[in-house]
């Protein structure tokens, strides 16, 4: 019962993903996988959605959503089994999109002033309603013949640091962790490389802070990682008695070389991780799994 792969991060046009979530969900169960996660950047507005076309397709789908928190590198919170209908969750997720929307126009404001002729307009409607994240201006960008692909929109303007970056304000890692663990919701750390922590006692301190605040688990297999990376994620989940999650931050066209359910080459993640994950859950009766 509990065979199967799975893929526990997966993005749809409900943020910068290229397929709606109904499509995703028929997208997974072609590829053959048994269960996925919904986990869009700060919004859960494909999950409802997902979890209809799941139910009538046949695939196991997981309500999350994954919050980019304050922090010098990139820091992730994802959430698992998050109340869709929490208040909380809502009124703070309604807080991060306006945070965007006032980076999002300084960004094309940035890129006019470098004499990139692109509007905020232009960049909503390549977002489709969803919310809006830098993929879709480096979308346009790609569109208009300004760059020939996604990594060269970010390593010229948008990237951090680079021209046309704006820093935009968010929830502290405490805060991000809260407001999943308020919503009856288990919050995992993402991608833990991209913290850009190259000692390992830092980044073991780090994750014994984030355990404080509520972190339950850490996406120890992920599409870029190495192989020594992955072994060092599991540690730290080991010794810190953290879940263990994976996925593969599918987001469609935006990023071809990620196949969902398989990275870049062959991620193979069992069900059992889920299978663990609702057993937490359900050990602890949180109210995000009793919904379901
Ligand atoms: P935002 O949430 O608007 O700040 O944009 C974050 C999105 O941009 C995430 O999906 C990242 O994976 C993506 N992203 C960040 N850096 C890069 C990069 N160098 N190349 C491609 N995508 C990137
Ligand atoms: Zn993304
Ligand atoms: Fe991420
Ligand atoms: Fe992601």
């Amino acid at each position: 019962m509990n065979e199967g792969l799975i893929d526990l991060h997966v993005h749809t046009t409900a943020s910068d993903g290229t397929m709606t979530p109904e499509e995703v969900v028929i997208h997974a169960r072609e590829s053959g996988l048994k269960a996925i996660a919904i986990t869009d950047h700060d919004t859960i507005d494909g999950v409802n959605e997902a979890l209809s076309a799941g139910l009538r397709i046949g695939l196991e789908v997981v309500p999350g959503v994954e919050i980019s928190a304050d922090f010098p590198g990139e820091m992730h919170i994802l959430g698992y089994f998050i109340d869709p209908a929490d208040a909380k969750l809502r009124s703070g997720l309604a807080m991060l999109r306006r945070y965007r929307e006032e980076r999002n126009p300084k960004i094309a404001q940035k890129l006019r002033e470098l004499g990139l002729d692109i509007s905020i307009n232009e960049v909503a409607r390549a977002a489709g309603g969803g919310v809006i994240g830098r993929p879709h201006f480096a979308a346009v960008m790609m569109a208009k013949g300004y760059v020939r692909d996604i990594g060269e929109a970010f390593e010229k303007y948008l990237g951090t640091g680079r021209p046309a970056y704006v820093k935009k304000e968010r929830l502290s890692p405490c805060e991000s962790i809260g407001l999943v663990t308020a919503a009856g919701g288990i919050a995992v750390l993402a991608h833990p490389k991209f913290l850009q922590i190259s000692d390992d006692r830092l980044l073991d301190q780090l994750v014994k802070e984030l355990v404080e605040y509520g972190l339950r688990g850490i996406e120890v297999y992920y599409t870029s990682n190495t192989p020594e990376e992955t072994r060092k994620y599991f540690s730290l989940a080991s010794r810190y008695n953290l879940l263990v999650t994976g996925g593969t931050d599918f987001h469609g066209a935006n990023k071809p070389e990620i196949r969902i359910g398989r990275g870049e080459e062959g991620l193979a993640i069992q069900y059992d991780i889920l299978a663990k994950l609702k057993e937490y859950g359900r050990t602890k009766n949180l109210t995000g799994l009793r919904n379901l």
